[in-house]
């Protein structure tokens, strides 16, 4: 299954490569390592994600806190303080700070605030790691070099756009060029398995363009790395690192669509801010 799979996306993304219709970004692909409970990605700030292994995050709202030290300790990060926000697939992307006083006022899980991004930056949110869940949603990791601002998002197919609206929002706040903006595609349901109904399927292409969704045998399959490659090209973006490994079809990582609603897991995303 594995193989088939990778072939499928494989030859997807060379079809698109070669296609000439896109100009070549400074582009990485890269699969990680399950087998560890926690990978370190491959970025210029601290950004790492929890495999299924140990160090997942539960289900949601229940068990989050020694999940959550072991995943910073085991990324070396322990002794940060990490903040999370209640994702609802909204396009919303919230600054650190103002996550951190909502959560310093009281139990976490009560208060966080409805996102599914955090924006901040080593003078506004020292030692925080910007975090979110994801089983299947993409998790993008953006760091702007020449201010030093990280954001860390949520983008399943209903949020797909936040890339934008966290560029918007750190252009906003630090004047954050896209160009000057490393960008990293998490690990996500791809392609060979995130079959969705033709209505959702064409609403995407209309939306990301043609090639967002796939058909394949009479079914219709969402493309979430075209479509965030495609916003991160357009929005000016030169440089991006893709993690090819797909969360339902791959081992050792968590998937709502393989497991179901009573069964899934979630895996941490995070980013430092240093
Ligand atoms: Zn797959």
């Amino acid at each position: 299954m594995r193989a088939t799979c990778r072939t499928a996306v494989d030859a997807a993304w060379d079809t698109l490569y070669h296609s000439g219709d896109m100009p070549v970004l400074n582009e990485s692909r890269f699969q990680i390592d399950t087998r560890s409970a926690v990978r370190v990605l491959p970025f210029s700030a601290p950004a790492f994600i929890t495999c299924a292994v140990a160090g997942d995050m539960g289900p949601p709202e229940l068990g989050e806190t020694d999940a959550r030290h072991t995943a910073l300790t085991a990324a070396g990060l322990s002794g940060y303080r990490l903040l999370t926000v209640k994702q609802e697939h909204t396009l919303t992307v919230l600054d650190a700070e103002a996550v951190a006083a909502k959560l310093s006022a009281g139990p976490e899980t009560a208060l966080r605030p409805v996102a599914d991004g955090i924006a901040g930056d080593a003078a506004g949110a020292p030692g925080h790691v910007l975090g979110v869940t994801v089983a299947d949603c993409m998790p993008i990791y953006l760091h702007d070099r020449e201010h030093g601002a990280v954001a860390m998002l949520h983008s399943g197919w209903k949020g797909t756009g936040i890339l934008l609206s966290a560029l918007r929002r750190m252009e906003e706040r630090w004047g954050t060029r896209a160009n000057a903006t490393e960008v990293l595609l998490g690990p996500a349901i791809q392609a060979c398995c995130y079959e969705v109904d033709a209505e959702r399927a064409e609403g995407f292409q209309r939306t990301f363009g043609e090639r967002a969704a796939v058909r394949r045998g009479g079914r219709w399959y969402l493309d979430l790395q075209y479509a965030n490659r495609k916003l991160a090209e357009e929005a000016g973006v030169r440089d991006l690192a893709v993690c090819t490994n797909c969360t339902c079809c791959g081992d050792g990582l968590f998937s709502y669509r393989r497991d179901g609603p009573s069964g899934y897991r979630r895996m941490l995303a995070g980013i430092a801010v240093e």
